[in-house]
């Protein structure tokens, strides 16, 4: 970063911070990962410079032979990788990606059935504080009660009552696997366009390790910077009958010039999710999220559904006293990082909690395996239950320092200003 470092030493100063966080702590945040150093020297590119409003090879802008190339490769990649009929790569996040199928398949006012927040919904998905919730009539299904996951009856008996537009399912903190079957039923039921939100598991989805959402949902939403390990960025898929609507909701529907970086670092991302080893990857992050499981559980935590079928899992701590604010403070300090989550039916404010949520996509990066979930699922065990001795903290940060050098990340990046 020598330009940079030049110009504006804080902010270099902060990006090398960054990395030396990002190497030295454990990253448990389910909805994080660590981008290869291919996709962030592209995302890192002079792309950045460049207009291309339209689509490739329809441009109001003039030079976009290049990018052309980019956006072309992004969408022969996503079809590949997800078989789906028509994939737009332009929305700049995940929730602008939900904006444009509201736009192109709602009016205003039109009725949109989603899981609840606390039960594992996005905040665009309907809630009170997004647009979602200020442009739609929403209403909510949740999980059961008593097993803590979808009870697809239920839903349909909800859909039945509520009559929506638009049924919305796929989540932020939902530990079980999604039958998107079994929605396409429910929203057939009801004649409802059925829309899928993937942005947590599209990593799983392209990797085989869940089942897919694209025979199903008329369209699928997704973040490119979760399990799929790409820039940070928005992506949706639909039926080649919604294509039309849906590219003229994007652009100029919503949104103005493309990110041109990151749409090449979205190529990028879904050319290492085509190989073998990111097939490995996918199944290593689930075999890695119920060995923590499995610890946690044995080390006598409740987990939200007893258990996980994919990336990520709930650990309600109602039981230990705790809230979800300071399990996830205490286990800060320690080096392991993750979030607060409310958790089913959580009485404690969504900034307070009863929860945390816990994610391997990130440490499954950096190569670890099952032997380090173990010990990882003890380090948050012995923090969880002595969260007031910083002696315990202390000794936990050094597994934590042992663990993150024993699996480098970002070797070829330079701390030294
Ligand atoms: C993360 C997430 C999003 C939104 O992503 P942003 O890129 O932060 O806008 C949308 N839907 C679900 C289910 C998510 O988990």
């Amino acid at each position: 970063m020598f330009a940079l470092d030049d110009v504006d030493p804080k902010i270099s100063g902060a990006i090398r911070d960054e990395i030396i966080r990002e190497r030295n702590n454990l990253q448990l945040i389910a909805s994080e990962n660590h981008a290869s150093m291919a996709v962030l020297e592209a995302q890192g590119s002079l792309f950045t410079n460049k207009y291309a409003e339209g689509y490739p090879h329809k441009r109001y802008y003039g030079g976009c032979e290049y990018v052309d190339v980019a956006e072309d490769l992004a969408i022969e990649r996503a079809r590949k990788l997800f078989k789906c009929e028509h994939v737009n790569v332009q929305p700049h996040a995940g929730s602008q990606a939900n904006m444009a199928v509201y736009f192109s398949a709602l009016k205003p006012g039109d009725r949109i059935l989603s899981m609840e927040l606390s039960h594992g919904g996005h905040l665009s998905h309907g809630s009170p504080v997004s647009f979602s919730g200020q442009l739609y009539d929403i209403s909510y299904y949740g999980v059961s009660r008593e097993t803590e996951v979808l009870d697809y009856s239920e839903v349909h008996a909800i859909a039945k009552k509520t009559n929506p537009d638009l049924v919305l399912c796929g989540y932020s903190a939902y530990p079980r696997t999604v039958d998107f079957k079994a929605f396409r039923e429910i929203a057939d039921e009801v004649d409802a366009v059925l829309m899928a939100d993937i942005a947590h598991i599209a990593g799983l989805i392209a990797g085989g390790v869940h089942p897919s959402s694209i025979p199903y949902a008329d369209y699928t939403t997704t973040t490119t910077h979760k399990t799929l390990r790409g820039p940070r960025g928005g992506m949706i898929m639909c039926k080649q009958e919604h294509a039309k609507a849906l590219d003229k909701a994007v652009f100029p529907g919503m949104q103005g010039g493309p990110f041109m970086h990151s749409i090449a670092a979205k190529a990028v991302c879904f050319k290492e999710a085509l190989t073998d080893e990111y097939r490995m990857y996918a199944k290593q992050i689930v075999i890695n999220a119920k060995r923590i499981a499995q610890v946690l559980m044995e080390e006598g935590f409740k987990l939200v559904s007893d258990g996980t079928d994919n990336h990520l899992m709930l650990v309600d701590l109602r039981e230990t006293g705790l809230t979800g604010k300071e399990a996830e403070a205490a286990l800060g300090e320690a080096g392991i990082t993750l979030n607060k989550n409310s958790i089913p039916f959580d009485e404690a404010k969504p900034w307070i909690t009863s929860g945390i949520r816990i994610g391997t996509p990130s440490v499954t990066t950096r190569g670890m395996g099952e032997e380090e979930m173990s010990e990882i699922g003890f380090l948050i065990s012995r923090v969880l239950k002595n969260t007031g001795d910083d002696k315990i903290k202390h000794e936990v940060r050094g597994g934590v320092a042992d663990l993150c050098s024993r699996f480098p990340l970002y070797n070829e990046l330079d701390t030294q200003q």
